[in-house]
């Protein structure tokens, strides 16, 4: 989910017209489909759950192969973790779509693991909740850039920058606690207001504002939120079951 809040990018690749998965790149969870277009032109879009329909927009292809990625946004949210159908293009069958794949099972996850790459969930008691220093989260680390995810869906509560947080970003989960990722390395890729799913992009590993080292901060607080009423609680446990390494 970029800043432009475009809920979908049809993308032209150089080369090949054949049906191929689209490239994950940093975005490893959001669902893609790669298609096929002889002209340039309008095509539509469309995401169901069964026989019902959740998400429906129009993409302007180019002549050649197009990938073109649903956010899991609907129309007044984002759909909830489960399995959907992508489609492109109308029935009868339009000569926009003559060539490659029209649909594609794509899966919304409950939660992913928020450091996407190599990481260490942190050793030393002053990397956990408490710390001896009163430590509101947990520090786990990994390589400067590498990619940091929503592990949960929810709302942007907040993105900014402070001094001791650095880049941050605040996530309200839906009826579920908040969730803070900071230290990133630049500012986030979402603002205030956004809706995310488990795997939407919000920055990378960094060490702005008070960190020593590249490492990712993770708060858990309960409702109703992050100093709106709520405390902080150990998200280790937490992160153990969501770390796809543990
Ligand atoms: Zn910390």
């Amino acid at each position: 989910m970029l800043r432009t809040r475009s809920r979908l990018r049809a993308v032209a690749l150089i080369s090949g017209l054949a049906a191929v998965a689209a490239p994950p790149a940093a975005h490893a969870r959001i669902p893609s489909l790669a298609f096929g277009a002889p002209t340039p032109g309008p095509v539509p879009v469309r995401v169901v759950d069964g026989d019902h329909q959740v998400a429906a927009w129009t993409v302007r292809a180019e002549a050649g192969v197009n990938t073109v990625s649903w956010d899991g946004r609907t129309g007044d949210g984002v759909a909830p973790a489960g399995h959907y159908r992508l489609e492109v293009g109308s029935e009868p069958r339009t000569t926009a779509t003559s060539v490659g794949q029209r649909s594609v099972e794509v899966a919304l996850a409950d939660h992913v693991f928020p450091i996407r790459g190599p990481h260490d969930l942190g050793r030393s008691i002053e990397n956990r909740f408490g710390g001896g220093r009163g430590h509101q989260g947990q520090d786990m680390f990994a390589d400067c850039g590498t990619p940091v995810v929503a592990a949960q869906a929810g709302r942007v509560r907040e993105a900014d920058f402070q001094a001791a947080a650095g880049n941050f970003v605040v996530i309200a989960t839906r009826g579920g606690p908040d969730h803070a990722y900071m230290h990133l390395l630049a500012p986030a890729r979402v603002r205030e207001g956004d809706r995310v799913v488990a795997g939407t992009l919000l920055g990378a590993v960094g060490a702005t504002g008070r960190a020593s080292g590249c490492h990712l901060h993770f708060e858990l607080w309960t409702a109703p939120g992050w100093y709106a009423g709520g405390h902080p609680i150990d998200p280790l446990p937490l992160l153990r079951r969501w770390d796809p390494a543990g």
